[in-house]
């Protein structure tokens, strides 16, 4: 009896996911059923999206593992129709996808590119940014994505400094964690990007008072989540002068309203959440080695921990 997996993401995804998934489970030797549409009592494994319409869980009595395709999973752990283990997406693609945009965010404000891509008066004035070893960065959250951006933009020769909430060593990175630790990490850098999860105890990471901590005329780049800043704060903070610019890819409502501030303010640039994106192709692997696992009893890979929210 093969098994039987829910593609339970927004039925467009289905013709770019459904190959490297069957190729996925045939490679690790799963004889999968795979479809958008099977009795809920019947089913397996479900691979979802949270932009899906599925959002009872109730009636998949017999479901083992819901594998989230995100990496962030905010919209879900709330879920209380949601009983079964609940797996994110960490993988190559979402990895690399997000050093690319951060990285290229990053090298623009540090190398203060806006100033000659747009010189409409022809001006000439030479000014020399520092090397990368003099930039200080911050890489708030130090997770799959945060850490591998961090090791990035060390190995571009950035002073890199990250946060995260439990205490972590690396030799190329000055690592904090905890409330004094988000004070040291905003302290020491001129660029700050944000790379946690939205969760309760996240949300507003980035308002007043914490904005206030960051050297005056820093950059904010948030792929993270759009709730990690108070967009207030931050309005003010750029209109003060104590924000230089704000790269933006994630909002509390998105689209990103047409009436909002951000649009038209002349130091952010909004991005439509495109920092990074779940590949069919490099996601599938993932996909069939949890499956394979639960089918093995094997400990599952990326489990979500419902209560820290991430
Ligand atoms: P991970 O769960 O791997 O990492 C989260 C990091 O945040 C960890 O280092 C964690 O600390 C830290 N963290 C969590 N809570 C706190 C806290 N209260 N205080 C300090 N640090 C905290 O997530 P990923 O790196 O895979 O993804 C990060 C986020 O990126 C996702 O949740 C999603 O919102 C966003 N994302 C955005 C995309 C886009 O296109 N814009 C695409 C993909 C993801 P610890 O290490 O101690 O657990």
């Amino acid at each position: 009896m093969p098994l039987k997996a829910l593609f339970a993401a927004r039925p467009e995804r289905w013709d770019a996911y459904k190959d490297p998934l069957a190729v996925a489970f045939d490679a690790a030797g799963l004889n999968v059923d795979l479809r958008l549409d099977h009795a809920p009592e019947e089913v397996d494994y479900i691979i979802y999206a949270p932009n899906s319409a599925l959002q009872d869980f109730g009636p998949f009595t017999r479901a083992k593992l819901v594998q989230n395709l995100w990496a962030g999973v905010d919209s879900i752990t709330g879920n209380t129709t949601l009983k079964i283990p609940l797996a994110r997406m960490v993988d190559f693609g979402l990895r690399q996808g997000m050093v690319e945009w951060v990285t290229g965010h990053t090298l623009r404000h540090h190398l203060g590119m806006d100033a000659h891509i747009h010189n409409p008066d022809h001006l000439w004035q030479p000014a020399v940014p520092p090397l990368s070893r003099n930039r200080r960065v911050s890489v708030l959250g130090l997770g799959a994505l945060g850490l591998a951006c961090a090791e990035a933009l060390a190995a571009l020769g950035f002073d890199v400094a990250g946060w995260s909430r439990r205490p972590k060593t690396h030799d190329k990175i000055t690592c904090f964690s905890g409330e004094d630790g988000l004070t040291q990490a905003l302290a020491h850098g001129e660029i700050c990007i944000l790379l946690l999860p939205c969760t309760h105890a996240t949300q507003n990471t980035l308002n007043a008072a914490t904005l206030a901590l960051m050297p005056q005329g820093s950059f904010v780049i948030n792929p993270g989540r759009g709730a990690l800043i108070d967009d207030d704060a931050l309005l003010a903070a750029l209109d003060t002068g104590q924000i230089a610019h704000a790269t933006l890819d994630v909002f509390r409502i998105e689209p990103l309203p047409e009436a909002h501030p951000f649009w038209a303010h002349p130091r952010v640039t909004v991005t439509p959440h495109i920092a990074s994106e779940t590949r069919a192709q490099t996601c599938s692997e993932v996909v069939a080695e949890n499956i394979r696992r639960c089918e093995a009893g094997e400990p599952l890979l990326h489990l979500v921990d419902r209560a820290a929210g991430y």
